[in-house]
């Protein structure tokens, strides 16, 4: 018998229709988007590997999902958890910001069952479109007994969230985990885990989601000079995760502005402009009362640092999280 898995459609590529099969850039002009039901028909998949159940969700754009759109996104999962007869969730999601909604699901779900992200590089109707081969192999990975937790289904490949992210503009093997590599890959009908993911250990109340403070990233570069911040900060930033230099540092007059928010209440996260590898928590660090970032990437770090000021979580509390994740 076959496994049901429920499919949540939110948009993006992986549901886009062009003005024709060879409109592969573009096609975000005619906002043309089709819903979950519709697009496991276009796909052809039903009752082929999996029973699918389908979710409409959304029709948009990853770039236009808010705080609201997450938080709704994963009530709807926490209640299919539930569920006896589900194998496990697929969600059809834009490549653009996909690393951020899996980050954010693997750390407010408690995922007992396997809750697979997948998205394509090329629109649904164009020419050898990724769409049905990342949509068969997510349906395969949610359906394999004895998987949980979120994970990245793309190009065969399986990916923690954590480590996750898209580091091309358009190729289609543009989701890597750099440095780390993919936890598992799809070949055919197999499905193999080649290590364990590590993890997040916190798990968040979903519900903090509605109610995230404000936290910017700040960009450093030669001649950076901490206006950002200091704007971040009008405008009622709680918290500023500071893209760094490689390391994990700014320009000095960055840093300076940095200790100066910290005084005036703000947490300090540092992270890195590098795109892998960790910040370690140097003395340096230590000194400024800025919190090192480990190797979680300046947009991930912004997630996780607005859910620790949500839940009411001190500098010390945040600092602890971060060096034990
Ligand atoms: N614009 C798309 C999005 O919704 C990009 C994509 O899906 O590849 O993120």
């Amino acid at each position: 018998m076959l496994s049901k898995v429920a499919f949540i459609g939110t948009g993006g590529t992986i549901a886009s229709l062009g003005k024709d099969q060879f409109d592969l850039l573009d096609y975000n002009a005619g906002n043309k988007r089709v819903d979950a039901t519709s697009l496991i028909e276009h796909i052809g998949i039903q009752g082929k590997i999996a029973e699918i159940i389908p979710i409409n969700f959304r029709e948009i754009d990853s770039t236009a999902l808010t705080n609201e759109d997450w938080a709704e996104l994963a009530e709807v999962c926490s209640g299919l958890m539930d569920d006896p007869e589900l194998a496990g969730i697929v969600i059809g999601h834009g490549t653009a910001s996909l690393e951020e909604t899996a980050w954010v699901l693997s750390l407010v779900l408690e995922a007992k069952k396997p809750v697979i992200l997948t998205g394509s590089m090329r629109p649904l109707s164009g020419i050898s479109t990724d769409a049905h081969a990342n949509l068969a192999a997510a349906v395969r990975v949610a359906s394999t007994p004895g998987l949980s937790g979120v994970l990245v289904v793309v190009n065969d490949e399986i990916h923690s969230p954590r480590s996750v992210t898209k580091t091309h503009t358009l190729r289609l093997g543009a989701f890597q985990s750099p440095w780390t590599g993919p936890i598992g890959y799809v070949d055919g009908p197999l499905v193999r885990m080649s290590r364990a993911d590590k993890a997040p250990q916190p798990v968040f109340s979903y519900e903090l989601l509605r109610e995230l403070p404000r936290v910017d990233i700040t960009y450093s570069h030669i001649g950076a000079d901490g206006t950002a911040a200091r704007a971040f900060a009008a405008a009622g930033a709680r918290g500023i995760v500071s893209a760094g230099f490689g390391p994990g540092m700014g320009t000095p007059t960055e840093t300076a502005i940095l200790q100066d928010l910290i005084r005036a209440g703000l947490t300090v996260v540092q992270s890195s402009r590098t795109g892998s590898g960790s910040v370690v928590d140097s003395a340096q660090h230590k000194r400024l009362e800025i919190i090192a970032g480990g190797d979680i990437g300046p947009h991930k770090a912004r997630i996780l640092l607005a859910l620790c000021l949500a839940r009411g979580d001190n500098r010390d509390d945040i600092e602890r999280l971060f060096l034990s994740l």
